[in-house]
């Protein structure tokens, strides 16, 4: 018998009801077709808030596709399934053609079917009796679980097919892509700001990066390990321009000029003042960063507070409340992680204070900025910058 597969992804109805509703479905149905390129021709829909990926083909990357869909924000569930006609008989016959492959080797299952055709001549309740039976006769040792199953399977009967499904997984979470606007996030070489920007991105904003370097003193090695970090990212975050701005002269300018305890919480300005430049450009509504209350110098509540000072924007820190081994975590997730520990310099690790002001106050931060020339600084480092756009799938488009 043979066999027709499609994918199915459920989203968060709570949050998708109102008049949002269509906007992130049809950016979910946009977000998938972007994907779908590499792995074959996919029909691609919703209904009945369901999102259905249907090959046209067998030369159809399944596979590729699934794993895909399971990075895409705003999708809570993924599923294969196997389609059928809406009655009785052609449920139980693919339901045994399908489901004993699917299920070898578990030891426990459930089923659990839905009706959202109340037409339908057999309750739920009477399905999972009928399926039940047909697992428990197909599937060698499997028994039968209602509490703690190793796998349920699904039956739904909807208004146009039936669907025959063994386990879900769960999606990536979160909002829709691009739902909740555009953010700048400031992206290092570290661990942690790429998981601020795919965190931010989890809550449907369009991340945009920005890098700054300090050649010769950071390497192109090290903005080439940015680059892997934002090609990495679109996993999850789709398209990111990445825009790269030279601190060389202005990190020269603070070494020469200015008292080094000041160094750092100074560079950090210089980059929050560029980052807003940036964002006005590239129109951002916040800025996003990696960092966390107490991690290091500039990190403090103090120093915080003084950077955030010379912004108008909302600055999102995802992490802040986060220790160093949940970001590490969520980073393994992103997979983000083993590009971050590549042992390359920061440009925030050129000319370290050996003493770095950790509860520096605002007019002295203020005096050692009079000693350079702060707005014709900005604009040289502005015009220095590049730009690079990373895609999910470079090759393919
Ligand atoms: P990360 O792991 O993200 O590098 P960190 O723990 O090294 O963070 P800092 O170096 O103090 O912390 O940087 C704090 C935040 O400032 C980073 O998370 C990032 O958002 C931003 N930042 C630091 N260096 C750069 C850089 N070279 N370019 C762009 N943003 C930067
Ligand atoms: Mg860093």
């Amino acid at each position: 018998m043979e066999i027709r597969e499609v994918i199915l992804c459920k989203y968060g109805e709570i949050i998708l009801k109102g008049a949002n509703r269509q906007t992130f479905e049809s950016s979910l149905v946009k977000e998938l077709r972007r994907r779908a390129s590499p792995f074959g021709i996919f029909k691609i829909y919703y209904l009945q808030s369901t999102l259905y990926i249907e090959p046209k083909n067998d030369e159809c990357d399944m596979d590729g596709m699934y794993e895909t869909a399971k990075k895409v924000f705003g999708i809570v569930a993924v599923n294969r399934a196997a389609v059928c006609e809406k009655s009785m008989e052609a449920i139980v016959a693919t339901a045994r053609a399908y489901l004993p492959a699917k299920l070898a080797g578990k030891k426990t299952f459930k089923v659990d079917a839905k009706r959202s055709d109340k037409r339908f001549p057999l309750t739920s309740p009477q399905i999972c009796q009928e399926i039940g039976g047909v697992v428990l006769s197909t599937v060698r040792g499997i028994k039968v679980d209602v509490h703690n199953p190793e796998v349920t399977v699904g039956v739904e009967v909807r208004d146009e097919y039936a669907f025959i499904r063994a386990g879900q997984e769960a999606g990536a979470g979160g909002l829709p892509p691009r739902s909740a606007g555009r953010g700048l996030l400031l992206l290092s070489g570290g661990i942690d700001s790429p998981v601020a920007g795919c965190m931010m991105a989890k809550r449907g904003l369009e991340i945009e990066a920005l890098h700054f370097e300090s050649f010769p003193y950071t390497s192109e090695r090290a903005r080439e390990k940015v680059m892997t970090l934002a090609q990495e990212m679109t996993e999850f975050c789709s398209r990111i321009h990445v825009h790269v701005i030279s601190l060389t002269h202005v990190q020269e300018e603070l070494r020469d000029r200015c008292e080094e305890d000041y160094f750092t919480i100074l560079l950090r300005i210089f980059m929050m003042k560029l980052a807003e430049r940036v964002a006005a450009e590239y129109k951002c509504d916040c800025l996003v960063t990696g960092e966390s209350l107490g991690q290091v110098a500039s990190q403090t509540l103090k120093a915080i507070r003084v950077t955030d000072s010379v912004v108008d924007l909302p600055v999102f820190r995802p992490c802040i409340g986060m220790d160093k081994s949940e970001i590490v975590i969520e980073a393994r997730k992103y997979g983000t992680f083993d590009t971050s520990i590549l042992p390359f310099e920061d440009c925030c690790t050129v000319f370290t204070p050996r003493h770095p002001k950790t509860q520096p106050r605002m007019e002295a931060v203020q005096e050692e900025l009079r000693k350079v020339d702060f707005e014709g600084l900005l604009d040289e480092a502005y015009a220095t910058m590049q730009t690079e756009t990373k895609l999910v799938y470079p090759e393919y488009r």
